[in-house]
């Protein structure tokens, strides 16, 4: 007899998204995705203008493996769609008072560049390094690889060992708290609060547990994708559209069906589409405002204060600057006042830290000859109602005064293309509450560890991905949301 085979419907092609639709394609469902936008990807799609290419969103990719496994799962290559190599420096970082430092691939280097550079001990740096290591090891598999909702979690035998160590992992203090109890240096502490915004939160509040967030980059290394980071959500849509997954683009869903306590499918444009399965990608908070309102929304989750989000200047620069690298950080010369801007006033400080990501460093196709792109990214609060016409414009100006005073030319003058975000315009894009890049902040204990489950409740055959829910925002994680899920529908 012939089994019927069941469908499965994903509201949104993020990477999320995109990487349930290839596991349950894998596991044989009929997989239909439908996105809102004309294109693939989410967060992670592309900006091509003037000669320039940019990455609409992420740039730092770490944790490749994550990636890798899902390609080796379908029998591919991982090559055969995308390459990357490991980049160093990591980072390059320039801080108020003149000193720069290179942050170097090799931990020992890094140590080293740090004592000669700022007088901070090197064995202070690798003593940090490998406690957020032992943390990350502590905590992995159970806030991060499985479900932490799921009873058989915690009865997982690493899951009871990461329980049973969990007063080493530093819930009580904030990660300012830890890094000046480790580090002297007022620039080192800086650097080591900095990885607190990789989750759009704010150090100062933060649970130390977040330090964790620099072991990837320090202790198994970035890597850079030959085509920059649309290759990845590219990559993705590939092998998805070779597992007969089935794209519809410029397709909103307005509504999750949900008919004794089941979800049995959507509707686009008017039109019922059932399905066995499915799973929203849509940023947490709509999905329930927007697609299923009549459902009791986890009051808690989704009233927690949200990350922070982002004004990105995409600049096409004419010319070259060697003493820039890949990642670049020009720090502010007041994080504390920062954050209090971004966290508590809602504002944009008037010294902001910029980072600046130019991946014609790595694959020169992405300008013209001569020219480089500066991806030019500074946080800025979610939107609250503010006027971002005013906030950014203001913004602007100070971004390029403080570049300009760095490498001691106005770069003004070789902006030859531009193209703006804010957080309007990334919710307008992506759908993301409030433009917020990461869902709810990890500012208290609660949110940071307990996000929105990657399944409902209430409602059968309903899942969630992406990062708005567990286990968090990120690429990594967003691959991981997908690889829970496919661990909850047996
Ligand atoms: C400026 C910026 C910088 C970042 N930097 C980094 C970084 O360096 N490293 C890193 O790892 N991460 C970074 N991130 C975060 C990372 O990009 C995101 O966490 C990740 O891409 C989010 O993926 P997602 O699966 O949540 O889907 P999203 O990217 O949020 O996409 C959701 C998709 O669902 C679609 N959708 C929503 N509602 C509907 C609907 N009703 N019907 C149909 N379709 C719908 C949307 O159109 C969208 O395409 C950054 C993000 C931004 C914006």
């Amino acid at each position: 007899m012939n089994k019927k085979i069941k469908t499965a419907i994903i509201i949104g092609s993020g990477i999320g998204g995109l990487a349930t639709a290839i596991r349950l394609a894998r596991k044989g469902y009929a997989v239909k995705v439908f996105e809102a936008n004309p294109d693939f990807g989410g967060k992670a799609t592309k900006i091509e203008k003037d000669g320039f290419f940019w990455g609409f969103g992420p740039s730092l990719f770490t944790l490749p493996e994550l990636l890798d496994e899902l390609f080796v799962l379908c029998n591919r290559k991982p090559s055969d769609y995308y390459k990357y190599h490991r980049v160093d420096p990591i980072c390059n970082y320039f801080f108020p008072d003149g000193t720069r430092l290179s942050a170097h691939a090799d931990r020992e280097k890094f140590a080293a560049e740090i004592e000669t550079k700022t007088g901070e001990p090197a064995r202070h740096v690798i003593s940090h390094l490998n406690q957020i290591q032992k943390v990350y090891q502590v905590t992995k598999d159970i806030f991060l690889f499985k479900s932490l909702h799921k009873l058989r979690t915690y009865l997982a035998f690493k899951s009871l060992r990461a329980l049973f160590n969990i007063s080493t992992i530093g819930i009580g203090t904030n990660m300012n708290v830890a890094n000046s109890r480790r580090f002297k240096d007022k620039r080192v502490i800086q650097l080591f609060n900095r990885y607190a915004t990789y989750n759009g939160s704010d150090p100062y509040i933060a649970p130390s547990t977040l330090n964790v967030i620099a072991h990837p980059e320090y202790n198994q290394g970035a890597y850079f994708l030959d085509g920059g980071m649309p290759d990845l959500s590219h990559g993705l849509h590939q092998l998805a559209v070779e597992l007969g997954v089935e794209f519809v683009f410029n397709a909103k869903v307005e509504k999750i069906v949900v008919s004794n306590k089941t979800a049995t499918g959507v509707y686009v444009n008017g039109s019922f589409y059932p399905a066995e399965v499915v799973v929203s990608n849509m940023d947490i908070v709509y999905t329930y405002q927007k697609l299923m309102p009549e459902q009791k929304a986890p009051v808690k989750v989704i009233q927690s204060p949200k990350s922070t989000s982002a004004v990105i200047f995409y600049w096409g620069i004419k010319g070259k600057f060697p003493e820039l690298d890949l990642h670049n950080i020009f720090f502010s010369d007041n994080y504390p006042v920062e954050f209090d801007y971004l966290t508590n006033k809602k504002l944009i400080y008037k010294d902001p830290t910029v980072y600046v990501f130019i991946s014609t460093k790595y694959q020169p196709k992405h300008s013209p000859d001569g020219c480089e792109n500066w991806f030019t990214l500074i946080n800025v609060p979610h939107d609250a109602g503010q006027d971002w016409d005013v906030l950014v414009a203001e913004a602007r100006k100070n971004v390029i005064a403080k570049l300009s005073k760095n490498l001691g030319i106005d770069i003004e003058p070789l902006i030859s293309s531009e193209t703006i975000n804010t957080p309007k315009t990334i919710e307008a894009k992506t759908h993301s509450y409030l433009g917020s890049l990461y869902g709810n902040a990890s500012n208290d204990k609660y949110s940071a560890f307990l996000r929105h489950p990657n399944f409902s409740s209430e409602v059968r055959n309903l899942y969630f991905c992406g990062g708005s829910v567990h286990p968090g925002g990120g690429v990594p994680l967003c691959l991981l949301s997908a690889k829970i899920i496919d661990g909850l529908i047996r």
